[in-house]
């Protein structure tokens, strides 16, 4: 009968089982937790995940249960899978960093002065990336300064819209974005080759927008927006650690079931605990040659997720605007000149031109902001 082997065979067993992203051993990555084989060989292993939802779990699993099975008196392997604390995360971001510190993201000092704002929606399709790249370029237009982040993993639509062909110039360890309508942009589509999906999920995904908001040279920026993946994900939990004090912009369709899904990714806001700026509502209506309005996607959605919110927050979540559907919109975006520099008079332009302004007139501003002073009792 072969004999029972130790923990430390065992050990080397799994550390010749890569995880499939991060591709180095689970067991350098703080994933394998407790260890256990009892007297009949029976293994009992637990793998920390680094986020719940990982994809790759099947294969995790099989082959750890591989790798362990092939240990000379293994009878049986039993995995269960966990999840990585917050702080295990942290060190696996270190460690994949080779132990230097995370780099500062600018915008998350105390003293900035730059409004951040992320664009999220609860589903793809309904006009994110458009309000975006429109807002941008008008905010760009009324002289101030202004940076986008296309985080947008299953859609980076940015640089088209705003008709960027350049790929941002390295210098040492500085990553200069190009500049389009005078506007700085960053797309996580910049760095993957063709037209291909990004695969990163967690620690990576957490890295690379780490590094657009570190590393990329930015200057002093009056605005930045991000452009997020529809739905409440990787990257919106991510942006919510990176820019704690970025204010949510929601943007949905007056459709009800768009409407819904749009509270529920504002409503991640409460638990991350930042601040939801406003709503605007996307393809509202189409204007008829004879001026009277089609209702094409229902109405309401807006004005309903806008009051949903406030309740949900306690605090007043505005309605921001209604932009109707606009042909010149969608030409502008497919041209690469966004329809508030090419055609500012349509119905659609107008109506982004008025969020612009609104926002506009928020920034730079210190009302609401800790100034991280503590007050004194008088003497
Ligand atoms: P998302 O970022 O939410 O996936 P996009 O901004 O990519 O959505 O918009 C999806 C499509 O709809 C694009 O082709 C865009 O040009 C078009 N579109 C968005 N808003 C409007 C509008 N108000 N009028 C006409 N077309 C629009």
């Amino acid at each position: 009968m072969t004999e029972r082997p130790d923990l430390q065979a065992l050990r080397a067993a799994l550390a010749r089982v890569n995880d499939p992203e991060i591709r180095q051993p689970i067991t350098d990555l703080g994933m394998v937790d407790a260890l256990t084989i009892d007297d009949a060989g029976a293994v009992a292993v637990t793998i920390l995940l680094t986020v719940a939802a990982c994809p790759l779990k099947e294969t995790l699993t099989r082959d750890v249960t591989a790798a362990l099975q092939a240990v000379p008196g293994v009878a049986s392997v039993d995995v269960t899978l966990g999840v990585m604390s917050e702080e295990q995360r942290a060190a696996l971001r270190t460690k994949l960093r080779g132990g230097a510190p995370e780099k500062e993201v600018p915008f998350a000092k105390p003293g900035s002065l730059t409004r951040v704002y992320a664009v999220a929606s609860g589903k793809g399709g309904v006009g994110k990336s458009s309000v975006t790249a429109n807002l941008a370029v008008a905010l760009a237009a009324q002289g101030l300064k202004v940076g986008v982040v296309d985080a947008d993993i299953y859609g980076f639509s940015i640089p088209r819209m705003l008709g960027v062909t350049g790929q941002p110039t390295q210098v040492d360890d500085m990553i200069l974005p190009p500049i389009a309508h005078e506007v700085k942009v960053i797309s996580i589509g910049m760095f993957v080759p063709g037209n291909q999906p990004v695969v990163w999920r967690g620690p990576m995904l957490h890295r690379a927008l780490n590094q657009f908001l570190a590393d990329v040279f930015w200057g002093d920026l009056d605005v930045l927006l991000l452009d997020l993946p529809p739905g409440t994900g990787d990257v919106a939990i991510s942006i919510a650690q990176l820019l704690p004090n970025a204010e949510i912009l929601v943007v949905t369709t007056p459709q009800t079931a768009a409407a819904e899904v749009a509270e529920r990714a504002g409503s991640i806001a409460t638990q991350t605990r930042q601040r939801i700026v406003g709503v605007v509502e996307n393809m509202s209506w189409l204007e008829l040659p004879d001026g009277s309005r089609q209702e094409i996607f229902g109405s309401g959605g807006g004005a309903t997720v806008a009051e949903s919110l406030t309740a949900l927050t306690g605090a007043d979540v505005p309605l921001l605007g209604q932009i109707p559907l606009d042909v010149a919109l969608r030409e502008g975006a497919d041209a690469g000149s966004p329809v508030v520099l090419g055609n500012p008079d349509t119905p659609a332009a107008r109506a982004l031109l008025g969020i612009a302004t609104q926002l506009a007139g928020r920034t730079r501003g210190l009302a609401g902001r800790s100034l991280g002073l503590t007050p004194t009792a008088r003497a």
